[in-house]
């Protein structure tokens, strides 16, 4: 038998639904493989193995009293969770200095929702500083490295929740996705990253980051375990005003292999330039597999592609500037005295907040401000409109747009830390989605021959259309061998 940290979800659910394995067992296996790998790839900040097992105890107490996965479909199956989620009784650090020994005195709804479902929610995920970076080299706690090359990022910001599931350090995981943070790392690591459409999932408990653009979602192994953690991650929430109250399907059952007839778009703005050529070829590779699996492939116009990353760096680092003016040394974590509050704050921030936050909040400060505020804000609001448009416009031609996920696959530790521009230019496929309000998923699509590095393909989707990205997203995964492809984890046991 496969050992149980390399399981899926569903994997893992039917052995302990049968009690041949027991979710101690199982949360052991995930304890066991940080312990071989973690030193080398540092994808948690914390973990907490007391608090894990005492989970995996309870879920093994309840499975022997007959308790169901038909009503809770996550008993005893561990995941991770992203530094920006709140867990009772857990430190909550968003990566950051700013926050000291703070220790979260409630549960995000999702986290309830886990639990509710009987996860065993543990471990806290490495991340770029507030989820603020493309390569999880922001974080104060040090780089994470991709499972695939020691050398290499693992994608950021969420880059410790790719990196762990992929090295099977958990079975799935949380992250968050403001601007392509969890799909882009989990394209770079080479697994499966789901973000939901804008008031899908409830953020509360979420650090805010930018809330207009905040979502929460989910890195897995394969499409149906995404399908699985979205059904009871969704749904409104009393607690997050912008969760809306459309109902939450059965994903899973959308998952039929039928694709046939759907029509997917390939956006002509998308191909061009810069992108690599192993990146091409694989995405025309994907577009044929879609086109033998029966999908109808043509191509749709984003004609304001070229403005999203602007329009983004201006309205993520507003928002930024406004949700971190609470780190202020008064109510949170980290305070450096000073004379007087002014100077008690100036130093709390200047030493707590990390170079690139810092960055965003006087970038974010300046673009609100009186005299640039419609130069900038305003422009960016009606240009983010303008986005929205063009691709309500495309989805009523085609069901899906497909697109790299990111333009190249995972560059060196270093290579664009010095380099702000580089490093935001390198979120042009994902962060559109986010500006629009709808839905992507990230799935594993090929490998760069040398070094041998993952490419993720992805598929956005209409506004609460996470049924059909998920149905097509698992029709190509499972006619393709890219998702049974494993990084050399041996070697990385130090
Ligand atoms: N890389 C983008 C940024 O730095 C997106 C981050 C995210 O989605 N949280 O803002």
């Amino acid at each position: 038998m496969r050992m149980l940290n390399r399981l899926t979800i569903s994997e893992l659910v039917t052995r302990l639904a049968s009690r041949e394995v027991s979710s101690r067992a199982a949360t052991q296996a995930c304890l066991d493989q940080i312990e071989r790998l973690d030193g080398r790839l540092h994808a948690f900040i914390s973990l907490d193995a007391d608090h894990a097992l005492a989970q995996a105890d309870a879920a093994d107490r309840a499975l022997a009293l007959g308790a169901t996965h038909a009503r809770q479909p996550l008993l005893g199956v561990p995941i991770g969770i992203k530094d920006v989620i709140a867990v009772k009784g857990q430190p909550l650090n968003c990566a950051s200095k700013i926050l000291g020994r703070y220790v979260s005195p409630y549960n995000a709804t999702v986290i309830n929702k886990l639990q509710a479902a009987g996860a065993v929610v543990f471990g806290r995920l490495n991340m770029d500083e507030f989820a603020m970076g493309s390569s999880t080299e922001n974080s104060a706690f040090g780089v994470t490295r991709n499972p695939w090359d020691l050398s290499r990022i693992p994608g950021g910001s969420s880059g410790g929740s790719g990196a762990a599931v992929v090295a099977d350090e958990c079975i799935a995981a949380l992250g968050s996705d403001t601007g392509g943070s969890i799909r882009q790392p989990a394209a770079l690591c080479g697994c499966v990253g789901l973000k939901p459409s804008y008031g899908r999932v409830s953020r509360y408990g979420l650090v805010a980051y930018a809330s207009s653009l905040d979502q929460i979602g989910c890195f897995s192994k394969d499409v149906r375990d995404a399908a699985i953690l979205l059904e009871i991650l969704s749904g409104v929430d009393p607690a997050d005003s912008t969760s809306v109250p459309q109902p939450v399907p059965h994903y899973a059952a959308s998952l039929t292999g039928d694709v046939k007839g759907l029509r997917l778009g390939l956006a002509k703005e998308y191909m061009v330039g810069g992108l690599d050529a192993e990146i091409k070829a694989a995405i025309d590779a994907a577009v044929a597999q879609f086109e033998k699996l029966g999908a109808r492939v043509t191509e749709v116009s984003l004609p304001h592609t070229d403005y999203a990353i602007a329009t983004y760096y201006i309205i993520a680092t507003a928002e930024a500037s406004a949700n971190l003016a609470r780190f202020d040394g008064i109510r949170y974590g980290l305070r450096v005295e000073g004379a007087d509050p002014i100077e008690l704050y100036s130093k709390t921030r200047g030493a707590g907040f990390g170079p690139e936050v810092k960055r965003r909040i006087i970038l974010g400060t300046y673009v609100l401000s009186s005299g640039y505020y419609d130069a900038y804000y305003l422009r960016a609001q009606k240009v983010r409109t303008l986005i929205r448009r063009d691709f309500l416009k495309a989805f009523e031609q085609v069901d899906a747009i497909l697109t790299p996920t990111t333009p190249t696959a995972a560059f060196k530790i270093g290579e664009k830390a010095d380099d702000p521009l580089q490093m935001y230019l390198s979120d042009i496929f994902t962060i559109s989605a986010n500006l629009a309000g709808i839905c992507g998923i990230s799935v594993p699509c090929g490998f760069t021959r040398e070094p041998k590095l993952p490419l993720g393909l992805q598929l956005l989707g209409k506004p609460f259309g996470e049924e059909t990205i998920l149905r097509l997203a698992h029709a190509y995964e499972q006619s393709t061998p890219w998702h049974k492809e494993k990084p050399p984890l041996a070697a990385l046991a130090g």
